[in-house]
């Protein structure tokens, strides 16, 4: 008999060490533990941290005395222990392959509220992902910013206004650690900025097996310009924008290697970080003695880049003369290239010396892979990156797409958690990695069962709505009186719709206002009424989005709504949370096709939340009938399309959720809205989870994108050498090229087709001569290679048979480099020569 594992004491380095990883999960144990140690804070900031730095070292001690508090600890070790033994998902299928470390990039990170350096969306991706690779064993280290102040926060005064404020994050109290370097020194690294040099300091977070690593430039040796880098995250100025950009690309590829580390991948998410390409190929450059052409194109095989924006003024981009300014010197100097190469990688047109300098073209130029974070976005990003391949045909620009998840053990409510584990014996159990599916949980239990725990799920939001309520209005000055009436004008039974967002424009937050009238009949429905809850923030700098928020804090001050809307101020991650925990209803109702993909309302499907959603983003490939409800008739229209949208959307909420919620039975069971809640969680909650996310990116990019990196820097980059010298030859040669004839000879039901090229100094070998068709009624596209028949000369004949079912009309014929050379085409050569 082999003993039992050794468990260490418990002691509170045992609970700084939980307090200090993100990956820990909010479940009710952790709840009850935090809450043991200081109710009031931990209520206030879910800040493990924090609450671990305020309480002294012997109080902590005796807490750990007690049997409660021991037990609990325990159970919390032992579950995470447990985790970490159990063979991850990628160490049992893709052991020994070759991958042994993606770096990922992002501007933003959410992971817990005790670490606030995001503002929304792409910091919910980067922070959701980082986890479930954690969790997966996917072995990622992340890079980002200490962002001093963060995102702004946000208090609405008694006018309505939003007023932006933005109180320091204080590294004491996060959890966060400073980086060491080899000496067990905290790491400091010099980054030269035109003029000055500055230090970069760095941190790190731990999450699961995996870590962030973190840049601070508040250093006292730095000047205050350069101090104040990393003071606001999308805050300053176009300038202050690059300077960051600089320090995320530049110095955080550089924090890497400094902390001993090589990735074999690199994960551009989104394209503020693009300068991490040209920091990751100087490095190669200088490691490997080869031209700064050569290391790109080594480095760049190992690059992927997510674009997360469906239009072109989503893009970064900085007045050429900006990027002169702090990029001349590293381009000639460091590079080895002049600056004007450096801007034409940013460029539509690398020759025009006006076009600005596009961050998610230089990501592009500097990628081995491309993709977009729905299906619909792929669509759309292939049309906005077009121009970056003339004359290619828009289905063949090299944009991919991986639809985002979320994580699941970060949204799902630890009450619902509680009672699923009561049946399974597990935490989560719908990780989609085959273990257990959700039907079969699903299958366990019987409609009174689910709904009881919607309703306590909702009944919990609404105590959380009020005391962040109460909190908000105590804070603006409202008598105890007041806030006792705020607070009761909430109701547990009510249909409790969610509308959580930033106040952008095109996230369209106003569409349910266009009718302020038949919002308020719906709302206060004598039998059937709804209460709504809201929250978002509009950037400091968005006039309109800000005009947008002063309108909902009108229409929720109005005396005859009575409190069925309720703002939310200073959205964040645990409004979010609370929200998508306890709705019955998710709305969302951006502008078809702005929405990129959208996360929020993934969160709600394993909490029984069910979506009213425009088709866009992630809801276009989700969205049936039995599962949820949709806005919209999947196509893209003009603003004044909104009127209609508005009034589809009061329509489904009038005579479909509204009645579908109070038709019950005579157990007062709603029982068709119950059975949506299980169609949605069945259909929904595993294809939309991080884990798949994930899954998705490591076979389809990491460990494709890890091997080609691996074999063009194989022998002193030989590949590379090679590779790069092709695409130099063709790229000079290939307009000596041209079609001479092509003929079609039918015989039955065959067309034998010769086709005869003037190749002029190009190889046959390196090109592929092509029969392109579109797809036409029935028939699909499709491509023909024709083969090499005869080479003399500058020309060359090429052959090959086609059935006769398509007429010849239907043909083009058209060169593009040999897919056998090994290079991502049209992505890294984007040459193309059309019969026609
Ligand atoms: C999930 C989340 C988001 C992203 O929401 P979308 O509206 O779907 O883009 C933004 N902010 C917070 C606080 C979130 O939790």
């Amino acid at each position: 008999m082999t003993p039992a594992t050794e468990r260490p004491a418990i002691t509170p380095e045992t609970l700084r060490r939980l307090a200090f990883d993100q990956s820990i999960r909010w479940t009710s144990q952790n709840d009850d533990l935090w809450q043991l140690i200081d109710n009031d804070l931990w209520q206030l900031t879910r800040n493990p941290s924090l609450i671990l730095s305020t309480v002294p070292e012997q109080r902590l001690e005796a807490l750990l005395q007690r049997a409660e508090c021991h037990r609990l600890v325990e159970g919390i070790v032992e579950a995470q222990q447990a985790r970490l033994e159990r063979p991850t998902w990628f160490a049992s299928q893709h052991y020994g392959e070759t991958l042994a470390r993606v770096a990922y990039f992002s501007m933003e990170y959410m992971l817990s509220e005790a670490l606030p350096i995001y503002s929304g969306g792409l910091g919910n991706v980067a922070g959701d992902q980082l986890k479930a690779a954690g969790d997966l064993g996917v072995p990622v280290t992340a890079v980002g910013m200490l962002w001093q102040h963060g995102y702004f926060r946000q208090s609405i005064g008694p006018d309505g206004h939003q007023q932006a404020l933005y109180p320091v994050n204080d590294t004491r109290q996060m959890p966060i650690e400073p980086l060491l370097d080899a000496d067990g020194a905290p790491l400091r690294l010099a980054v030269q900025l035109p003029g000055l040099q500055i230090w970069l300091r760095g941190w790190q977070a731990t999450v699961g097996l995996n870590r962030l690593l973190l840049l601070d430039t508040n250093d006292p040796a730095n000047p205050p310009i350069a101090r104040l880098i990393a003071s606001e995250l999308y805050g300053g100025d176009n300038e202050m924008r690059l300077r960051q950009e600089l320090v995320l690309g530049i110095g955080g590829w550089r924090l890497l290697e400094a902390a001993g580390l090589r990735p074999d991948v690199l994960h551009l998410n989104d394209g503020h970080a693009a300068f991490a390409v040209l920091e990751r190929a100087r490095s190669h450059m200088a490691r490997e003695r080869v031209s700064f052409s050569v290391a790109l194109n080594a480095t760049r095989a190992g690059n992927l880049f997510t674009t997360h924006t469906p239009v072109e003024a989503g893009f970064d981009r900085f007045p050429p003369e900006l990027v002169s300014k702090y990029l001349e010197r590293y381009a000639e100097y460091e590079l080895g290239i002049s600056l004007q190469a450096l801007l034409a990688m940013g460029r539509k047109q690398p020759q025009d010396p006006h076009e600005p300098f596009n961050m998610a073209y230089l990501a592009t130029r500097g990628a081995g892979a491309v993709n977009a974070v729905s299906q619909l976005h792929g669509r759309t990003s292939r049309y906005i990156f077009r121009e970056l391949y003339p004359r290619w045909p828009v289905e063949s620009v090299p944009v991919g797409h991986v639809t985002n998840g979320i994580h699941l053990p970060t949204w799902v409510s630890p009450d619902a958690e509680a009672h699923w584990y009561e049946l399974h014996g597990d935490e989560i159990p719908w990780r989609g990695t085959g273990e257990s599916s959700v039907d079969e949980l699903l299958a366990q239990v019987d409609d009174r069962w689910l709904w009881q725990i919607r309703q306590h799920a909702r009944n919990e939001l609404l105590g959380f709505v009020r005391s962040h309520l109460a909190r908000s209005l105590a804070v603006h000055g409202a008598s105890p009186a007041e806030i006792e009436v705020a607070g009761s004008r909430l109701h547990p039974e009510r249909l409790t719709l969610g509308f959580a967002r930033r106040f952008a424009s095109y996230k369209r937050p106003n569409l349910l206002l266009q009718d302020p009238e038949r919002l308020a009949a719906i709302l206060t429905h004598p039998a059937y009424p709804v209460q709504l809850l809201v929250a978002g923030k509009a950037h400091p700098a968005d006039r309109a989005g800000q005009a947008l928020l002063s309108e909902w804090q009108r229409f929720a001050a109005r005396a005859d709504i009575a409190g069925r809307v309720v703002f939310l101020e200073d959205y964040d991650m645990r409004i979010a949370r609370h929200m998508v925990q306890g709705v019955d209803v998710w709305l969302n109702t951006p502008r078809r096709p702005w929405e990129a993909s959208g996360t929020s309302g993934m969160k709600v499907l394993a909490n029984g939340g069910l979506n009213l959603s425009q088709l866009d983003g992630w809801w276009a490939e989700a969205y049936a009938a039995d599962l949820g409800w949709a806005v919209g008739d999947g196509l893209e229209h003009e603003p004044e399309h909104d009127a209609a949208d508005a009034e589809q959307l009061y329509r489904l909420l009038e005579e479909q959720v509204v009645p579908c919620f109070y038709r019950r039975d005579e157990q007062h069971i709603p029982t068709a809205w119950v059975k949506r809640m299980r169609r949605s969680m069945s259909e929904l909650v595993e294809r939309f989870s991080a884990d798949r996310t994930v899954r998705e990116y490591t076979e389809r990019y990491y460990l494709p994108l890890a091997s080609a990196y691996r074999q063009r820097c194989a022998d002193g980059s030989a590949l590379a050498i090679h590779t790069s010298r092709r695409i130099t030859s063709l790229r000079s040669y290939w307009h000596e090229l041209a079609f001479e004839q092509i003929e079609w000879q039918a015989e039955g039901d065959t067309y034998r087709i010769g086709a005869r090229l003037h190749l002029g100094r190009i190889e046959p070998e390196q090109i592929a001569v092509q029969l392109l068709a579109e797809s036409r009624g029935n028939e699909p596209a499709t491509v023909h290679t024709l083969k090499l028949q005869h080479h003399e000369g500058a020309y060359a004949s090429f052959r090959t048979e086609l059935s006769t079912r398509r007429p010849v009309a239907d043909y083009t014929a058209r060169v593009v480099p040999s897919p056998e050379l090994g290079l991502a085409v049209p992505l890294e050569l984007p040459l193309i020569l059309w019969q026609r």
